[in-house]
């Protein structure tokens, strides 16, 4: 049952020092078994327990997080949202999770501040012009959203962006998706997480876990640092650590960890109302709600763990920032900070089986993971609930990497996040 609080309540409340409320979802100990375990409590993770019970009426779940909820990249993302990729596979995987957050506050009781601003993304060249076209007219096909851009419509869109003639990166045009946006990331985390445990999930957080309990070949449970947990299936949702608890279940993954960084300004005047990118440069921003300039960039060039970055990336984005904006180089950097990244060769995510059976895998999300939060939460849990994937996310099974069907979205994800 959802709680709500009214204008009563809330006066009640104010009036009795706050001692009142009660938290947005419980903190129970772990039990010794569950249906299901899911490691990882991100937004992916947290989507699963929901989706597991609401879809498939699965609740005696566990989500299990060694930090806390929503402490990886799902609470250090830049936040944007948008299906405007290449191939059918994606825009199928990618839309639905673009559908799910367009009703996700009303569905969740929790105002996730979903913005439609849109998200352009600015060419430098003919050529880029004529990739422009091809990803449109593709994105159309796939029944997606999708506009091509000349200079003035691309002016007319980001006023403020640099229009010299001598500019490093001149430009020609662009693209740009109107239904894609910016959400709250915390709140989509937290909106999942009481949802989920309204339903009956445990929400487990302080709780790592360190290996995996496997009988006659299969999966069925978890070693944890509060005990061991058995389970009928157990799902990883760890993002940049997927690697590295693969190699705990004995198997390798096609994935690479790296470190992806973020910054935010201090809040000026309204100035910028869509998310824009420059192909150029891989720097992408937006304006927040509070003002504030939100930048992002590529990866950090040497995979690493360590979850700070590093200067020669700042350098870069901040580089392309003022080559977009010169305006901006009056602006004051408040904070920056970074996450650990799971990055695939093909630059498309993993859902399906592992090779240890009774273990599923959602991983290899990369730089683009909170945009589909939703839909990766939904085809997780339907491939725990049914043992058998679900047709959007049948492309994304980790046999693509022996059987060479890959999705290959380098230029869709490589830098847009
Ligand atoms: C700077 C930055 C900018 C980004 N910008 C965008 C963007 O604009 N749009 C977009 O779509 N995506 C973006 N991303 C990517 C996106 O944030 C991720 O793909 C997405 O959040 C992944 O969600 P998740 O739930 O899989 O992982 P996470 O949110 O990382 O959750 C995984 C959780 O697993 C936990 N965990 C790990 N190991 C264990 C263990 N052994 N036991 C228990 N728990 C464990 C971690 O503590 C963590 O909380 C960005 C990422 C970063 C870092």
């Amino acid at each position: 049952m959802t709680r709500r609080y009214s204008a009563f309540g809330l006066f009640r409340e104010g009036l009795r020092g706050h001692s009142g409320w009660q938290p947005a979802w419980r903190s129970p100990a772990p039990k010794a078994a569950y249906d299901a375990v899911i490691v990882g409590g991100g937004g992916h993770g947290l989507a699963t327990a929901y989706y597991l019970a609401k879809n498939h009426g699965m609740t005696n779940v566990a989500v299990i997080e060694k930090g806390w909820l929503g402490g990886g990249n799902t609470g250090r993302n830049t936040t944007t949202i948008r299906s405007n990729y290449f191939y059918p596979e994606s825009v199928a995987l990618y839309d639905f999770a673009l559908k799910l957050y367009e009703g996700l506050s009303r569905e969740l009781n929790y105002n996730i501040m979903f913005s439609q601003r849109g998200v352009l993304t600015v060419a430098h060249s003919e050529g880029e012009m004529e990739m422009a076209a091809r990803l449109v007219n593709a994105m159309q096909i796939n029944g997606t959203d999708a506009e091509l851009l000349d200079r003035a419509g691309v002016l007319a869109r980001a006023p403020l962006l640099n229009d010299a003639d001598e500019a490093r990166y001149p430009i020609f045009g662009g693209t740009f998706q109107g239904r894609a946006g910016v959400a709250r990331h915390d709140a989509v985390a937290w909106g999942y997480a009481r949802a989920a445990d309204r339903l009956g999930a445990d929400i487990l957080q302080g709780c790592e876990v360190t290996g995996f309990i496997v009988e006659g070949g299969r999966c069925v449970g978890v070693e944890t640092s509060q005990g061991p947990i058995r389970a009928g299936s157990v799902a990883l949702a760890v993002a940049g650590h997927s690697s590295v608890l693969a190699a705990k279940a004995g198997f390798d993954l096609p994935i690479r960890s790296y470190s992806l960084q973020a910054m935010v300004s201090e809040p000026v005047k309204p100035c910028l109302d869509t998310v824009v990118l420059y192909q150029g440069t891989g720097t992408y921003l937006f304006q927040s709600d509070k003002g504030e300039i939100v930048v992002g960039g590529g990866l950090d060039r040497v995979p690493s763990y360590a979850q700070r970055g590093n200067p020669p990336m700042q350098q870069t984005v901040i580089s392309g920032l003022l080559e977009m904006f010169p305006a901006f180089a009056q602006l004051k950097m408040m904070r920056q900070w970074a996450g650990i990244v799971d990055v695939v060769p093909d630059s498309s995510p993993i859902i399906g089986p592992s090779p240890l059976p009774g273990l599923y895998l959602n991983c290899g999300w990369g730089t683009g993971g909170f945009k589909s939060i939703p839909a990766g939460g939904w085809l997780t849990a339907h491939l725990i609930a049914t043992g058998e994937h679900h047709d959007i996310s049948r492309p994304f099974d980790l046999d693509r990497f022996s059987t060479g069907r890959l999705v290959d979205e380098a230029a869709g994800s490589g830098i847009a996040h």
